[in-house]
């Protein structure tokens, strides 16, 4: 088994298992991946034979043997490992040979024994490990954790080889069809385009392959970064009388020697010459050298890996020096990243974004409500499923409805989304008529719909959409994609524009809700738990200076217009919101003092935490207006973060407590006379809708995109209808139910298509 486990085995096993991840990320092919991991396993076990199966996706429970390592070379597996593979595949657990109430009727004739792994990827089979062992009599309780644990941490690096391996085969025509992969809902639609790859700059795996046209160039630039780097390198070894020690500069010199090596710049000097760009070469040939350092026996020699890849960082950003990458987007672009952030949206001008990859994330995430009041599709959470970076260049399809991503699709294929799309066009036409009629129910029941936004660009689709107002204007987005707090001139400028734009209708500004996962890159916040840190209304409360600024402009951009409603994000606790009311009333008390006369604007606190839920009464007394921000409130009511793609499934707007807490808030609101808005993603979903109708909410507030679907839906029925629905969901215990019987009932109004969207004829 392990060497040294009995002093480290924990710490052991997470550097090796460290490594052998390490090596699948870089693995060129499926073959090599799986390859180095039965390899590492055997070494690592000190076992006799280690086998990898697969599971065969076409036939259930049929395992194929992958890679071996122990065997000879023509020798067959045992026959018995085979029908171990199926047995673990089959109970989906480990399984011990010499376990007899495990395996009764199997025995080795030749007495080995056996350890068998399922490798589940997502809830999903993905293949099994085994190991075979001789001179033993059985694997110890911590051998088949640690084959365990080692199982469950290589499965996803496994999914990522397999992905790559069915992208090369369609790119190369080996598929009969197109690679599909799915992630997380992020925004609906649809959309054909090309893949165009963000990468982090310092993170050598996600670097993509791009063609150059001129190679000559692009060999220069890299043998000017390496002359840089190693120059660099040079000069410090042989920097006197520093704090560096002997060996800190025989270190350095090694360092510049590798840069320099021939082993290196020849083989990155053939990628670039075979087309590709010099970070994508640079990139190759780094993880080939650092794969046969990581392959010596020798531990020093093995750390050298780490060497290789730091002198790859160092070239990489030498090349970002010397030469900015400047994108050029293609004119249908597929933006694909790990992290996207809302400035790489921003940074794709005019029409040619239309759709958005990400790795990480959920239809929570800020990104994805930025494409949504974009009108684009966004997958999301796609990072463990397949190499990002292999997108780059790709024609895709996004099907922003299902969550799914077709690579390389067939011309049949681009047909059927093409014919869906005009589906679409055609719904949404067919919905213009409603533009500018005012939403209410057959009965006459009125709820105004707002939309949100948070850039300058959300405002002409939610004029086009037929907004009666903007009920929410994120005013953190403007704030994110400058480099240093905007002056108070600016924001007046910024918010002016705003009010004006849709001046005499209504506008509700909210105070800065940074924090969480919209961070300042020129004001960074270090928290182990951001949503559950220093946020929205409290990082404003402890810098005033701040508030009063934002606060000032807000008066100062309403002064004439009187159309500004005030909204405070994140109001957990009754001090909280007073505190704010006084800071706003210093400020309309200083602009008066300043000879301005601003009517004081509607005051409004959102009802996004638990506790607010329960304080709703008090908090209805000291303001004008509620707004429900749904996106929060699930995620501190169900403990699910909003951002996170693993838990995307327990996000759920009709958890039975989830529909508690709004009849809570809204019936509060009718007891005190205060309306009280829905502003979160959950308004633009016709089934909770409906159900917002049948406690009376006093108004919604949606993405542009989401408004004709919601004013279809509010002039299909009648707010009787809607509250005897409300009646029934009430005696409901579990969201799927509550679901189903929304889904009818929007069937049997004759909503179809709203309840079935994306799905092809
Ligand atoms: C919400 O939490 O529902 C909300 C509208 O605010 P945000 O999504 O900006 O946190
Ligand atoms: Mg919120």
């Amino acid at each position: 088994m392990i060497q040294e486990s009995a002093a480290r085995p924990s710490v052991l096993l997470k550097t090796r298992l460290d490594e052998i991840i390490q090596n699948l990320g870089d693995a060129p092919d499926l073959d090599h991946a799986l390859l180095s991991i039965v390899r590492s396993v055997r070494d690592l076990f000190r076992v006799d034979i280690c086998l990898l199966y697969l599971s065969d996706p076409a036939q259930l429970g049929v395992q194929h043997l992958m890679a071996r390592e122990g065997l000879a070379d023509n020798a067959a597996p045992p026959a018995f490992a085979n029908s171990l593979a199926n047995l673990v595949a089959e109970r989906l657990e480990p399984v011990h040979l010499f376990d007899s109430k495990a395996l009764p009727t199997h025995k080795d004739a030749a007495g080995h024994v056996y350890l068998g792994v399922p490798i589940m990827h997502k809830g999903a089979l993905l293949g099994v490990l085994i190991v075979q062992q001789r001179a033993k009599s059985q694997f110890s309780e911590s051998e088949q954790a640690s084959l365990a644990t080692l199982a469950a941490q290589i499965a996803g690096g496994i999914q990522l080889a397999k992905a790559r391996g069915s992208i090369n085969a369609s790119v190369s025509g080996d598929l009969q069809t197109p690679p599909l992969f799915e992630g997380v809902i992020g925004a609906p639609g649809i959309a054909t385009g090309i893949g165009h790859v963000i990468y982090v700059r310092s993170e050598l795996a996600q670097i993509p392959n791009r063609e150059v046209a001129d190679i000559e160039s692009e060999i220069a630039l890299f043998q000017a970064a390496v002359s840089r780097v190693a120059g660099e390198l040079d000069r410090i070894a042989d920097e006197q009388g520093g704090r560096l020690t002997a060996e800190d500069r025989t270190l350095f010199r090694a360092y510049a020697m590798i840069a320099r090596s021939d082993e290196l710049v020849t083989s990155t000097l053939t990628g670039i010459r075979s087309g590709n760009w010099a970070p994508g070469a640079l990139r190759d040939s780094i993880q080939k050298h650092a794969r046969y350092f990581e392959a010596m026996e020798d531990p020093y020699l093995r750390e050298r890996a780490d060497d290789i890849r730091n002198i790859g960082r160092a070239l990489l950003n030498e090349f970002q020096t010397l030469e900015p990458v400047e994108e050029h987007y293609p004119s249908r672009t597929i933006l694909v990243g790990e992290d996207l952030s809302p400035l790489d949206l921003a940074a794709v001008k005019g029409a040619r974004l239309v759709a958005v990859v990400s790795g990480h994330g959920s239809r929570l995430s800020h990104l994805a409500i930025l494409a949504r009041s974009m009108g684009i599709p966004a997958v999301m959470g796609l990072a463990g499923t397949l190499p990002l970076n292999s997108l780059h260049g790709k024609s895709l399809i996004v099907d922003g409805y299902k969550a799914q991503l077709y690579i390389e699709p067939d011309a049949s294929l681009k047909r059927q989304y093409r014919s869906l799309a005009a589906r679409e066009r055609r719904l949404t036409k067919k919905l213009c008529h409603l533009r500018d009629q005012t939403a209410q129910t057959l009965d006459g029941f009125r709820v105004p719909l707002y939309t949100n936004a948070g850039l300058l660009s959300d405002l002409n689709p939610s004029l086009a959409a037929g907004s009666e107002g903007i009920g929410l204007y994120r005013t953190e987005y403007p704030f994110m994609v400058r480099d240093c707090f905007p002056t108070e001139e600016e924001q007046y400028t910024l918010y002016r524009k705003v009010l004006k734009t849709f001046h005499p209708r209504p506008v509700t500004l909210r105070t800065l809700d940074i924090g969480g996962d919209k961070p300042l890159s020129y004001f960074p916040v270090q928290e182990t738990n951001p949503f559950l840190g220093w946020r929205g209304i409290r990082i404003s409360l402890d810098h005033p200076e701040m508030f009063l600024t934002q606060i000032r402009a807000m008066l100062r951009a309403s002064s004439g217009l009187n159309n500004l409603s005030l909204l405070l994000p994140m109001i957990s606790r009754v001090e909280d919101l007073d505190e704010a009311l006084i800071l706003i009333q210093r400020a309309h008390q200083q602009l008066e003092q300043e000879g301005l006369i601003i009517p004081r604007p509607r005051l409004g606190a959102m009802i996004e935490v638990p506790s607010a839920v329960y304080q709703v009464e008090a908090l209805a007394r000291r303001v004008d207006f509620l707004s429900v921000g749904t996106n929060d409130l699930i995620q501190y009511l169900l403990a699910v973060d909003r951002n996170n793609e693993r838990v995307a499934r327990w996000f759920d707007a009709l958890h039975p407590a989830v529909i508690q807490a709004l009849l809570r808030i809204i019936r509060a609101g009718k007891r005190s006379g205060t309306p009280v808005s829905v502003c979160g993603e959950a308004a633009g979903d016709p089934a909770v809708a409906l159900l917002l109708i049948g406690m009376g909410v006093s108004s919604l507030s949606l993405s542009a995109g989401d408004l004709p679907r919601i004013k279809w839906t509010i002039h299909s029925f009648s707010r009787q209808q809607a509250r005897a629905l409300l009646r029934q969901v009430l005696k409901l215990e579990q969201a799927s139910a509550i679901r189903s019987l929304l889904t009818q009932a929007l069937v049997d109004a004759g909503l179809n298509t709203l309840v079935h969207p994306g799905i092809l004829e």
